[in-house]
């Protein structure tokens, strides 16, 4: 699951020249054709994703805090960027913790890869460990204000942050 999501995301982030935190997520869905609508959806609704021939129906669930609409917008392009032929896309409440070992159904497969293309393109393993290098110095940082910081840097949610800083080892 890694490398594919990993590879993409990092593919993406060159062909859009995102080097440095924050990733504009809305740039690099536009430029691969989404059309981005922001609505206010059911709450346990997080994302749709719609497409057809002619377009890309990108919806966010406008209600929700920005910085998780970012990370809709990255699971949703991970979805038209991994899952071709899925026409249509509801995403109820993403599951930050979806891990691999949790499901082996289809369906859940494609939720957790695009889970992990999300924190990919949206918190790049380079950057973020870069990120930590130079915050980490200072001794009186402590883990929940590191990751504070870090979600601020990457405009991300701290639990968003939080999941990816142990995915990558960072923390336990
Ligand atoms: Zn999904």
């Amino acid at each position: 699951v890694s490398k594919k999501t990993d590879q993409k995301a990092e593919q993406l982030l060159a062909t859009y020249v995102q080097f440095s935190p924050p990733i504009d997520i809305e740039k690099i869905a536009r430029g691969e054709g989404a059309r981005i609508i922001r609505q206010p959806l059911d709450h346990d609704v997080s994302g749709i994703l719609l497409r057809d021939d002619s377009q890309v129906l990108l919806g966010v669930n406008a209600a929700h805090h920005l910085r998780r609409q970012r990370f809709t917008i990255a699971h949703e392009l991970g979805h038209l960027s991994l899952h071709p032929g899925r026409p249509y896309t509801v995403d109820s409440t993403i599951r930050l913790n979806w891990r691999d070992d949790l499901s082996s159904l289809a369906t859940d497969r494609q939720e957790i890869e695009a889970n992990a293309f999300a924190a990919a393109v949206l918190m790049p393993e380079k950057l973020v460990r870069e990120a930590v290098k130079s915050l980490r110095p200072a001794r009186n940082t402590t883990e929940s204000r590191l990751i504070d910081l870090l979600a601020r840097q990457f405009d991300v949610s701290t639990e968003a942050m939080s999941f990816r800083l142990v995915n990558l080892g960072i923390r336990s």
